[in-house]
């Protein structure tokens, strides 16, 4: 992800951080809660380069420092992930070590503990004296998913900075300049909030036999060329693996759907399937806007229902026989 984006991602956050820099009131040690996938990382990174930016326009991305940040490689920025799910006495023994060697530049230190809630008791408490006795100029940023799961202590010794889910924009083109097709970048962004899981759901190796799958249904809908039924029987078996394959099918059926709807409203802005106008069309032109409303209804009753479902294949049957209906 571009780092000159972070200020569009999570303004708010950048906004309260840039002000405090300003007003010479930075705490020395942060908490970043928020969703995965919300840039937690990617905006203490950001915050270290504001501290050590020895350009203009703070954090230029040009400098040295900037640079190096971006590239994980300034002796004056640490990082901490958990190994193996978790945070050892060892990694804050070591970190306190590095924090005492010369190699370490003037300036600003900053330490980031990556899903902080995975740290274990004694090192908890070796971080905790940190903490309490933080040395000048030093920064602590954790990032946690889950801070119900964490140390009071902790939380206490913290400022805490909540940072909100993404818009589907920002998704959208984090995805497609990471190398995904803008239509595929656009149907991903409306499943998910979260990059991370974004990111997930477009590798999942059986994302784009779904998404035709989900193509081709309301393809046999607007053509009524085939039986519906018998195409689903005969191409449906992946959704059937995983229920999140099965969740992932019908949140697809569901965006289409209110693309159909849409389109009948003349919202086309807001329509996920561009390239399948021509079936949003015909779809829309032959329902009436409140039939359509209702099947999506049925969609949505299904997805909540999922989990319960003891034959999902009956109930997806149900379904398709009812869009298919003339
Ligand atoms: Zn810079």
């Amino acid at each position: 992800m571009a780092f000159d984006k972070i200020k569009e991602t999570q303004p708010k956050v950048v906004q309260l951080l840039e002000n405090s820099l300003k007003r010479d009131r930075l705490s020395h040690a942060y908490l970043f809660e928020g969703e995965r996938g919300t840039k937690k990382y990617e905006t203490a990174l950001y915050f270290a380069q504001m501290l050590l930016c020895t350009g203009e326009d703070i954090p230029c991305q040009k400098c040295h420092n900037c640079r190096r940040i971006k590239n994980k490689s300034h002796p004056n920025v640490f990082v901490i992930e958990p190994i193996k799910n978790t945070i050892r006495k060892q990694q804050i023994i070591d970190l306190q070590k590095e924090f005492s060697k010369t190699r370490i530049e003037p300036g600003p230190k900053i330490y980031i503990i990556r899903n902080i809630e995975t740290i274990n008791a004694s090192a908890a408490n070796s971080l905790l004296k940190f903490l309490e006795e933080p040395y000048p100029e030093t920064y602590a940023i954790l990032t946690s998913a889950n801070i119900n799961r964490l140390l009071p202590t902790i939380i206490s010794r913290s400022q805490v900075v909540q940072f909100s889910t993404l818009n589907k924009r920002i998704v959208e083109e984090d995805l497609s300049e990471s190398g995904y097709s803008d239509s595929l970048s656009r149907v991903v962004s409306n499943l998910t909030n979260s990059i991370t899981e974004a990111v997930d759901i477009a590798n999942n190796e059986y994302f784009l036999e779904i998404l035709d799958l989900v193509k081709d249904i309301f393809n046999i809908i607007a053509t009524n060329e085939e039986s519906i039924i018998i195409y689903f029987e005969e191409n449906s078996s992946i959704i059937y693996q995983d229920k999140l394959l099965s969740d992932l099918f019908l949140s697809l059926l569901i965006i289409y759907q209110k693309d159909i709807i849409n389109y009948k409203i003349n919202d086309i802005e807001n329509i996920v399937f561009k390239d399948e106008m021509n079936i949003i069309n015909t779809i829309a032109m032959e329902k009436t806007k409140n039939r359509l409303i209702e099947e999506l209804e049925k969609m949505l009753g299904l997805k909540s229902r999922l989990n319960s479902y003891i034959n999902e294949r009956l109930a997806y049957d149900n379904l398709l026989l009812g869009l298919e209906r003339r």
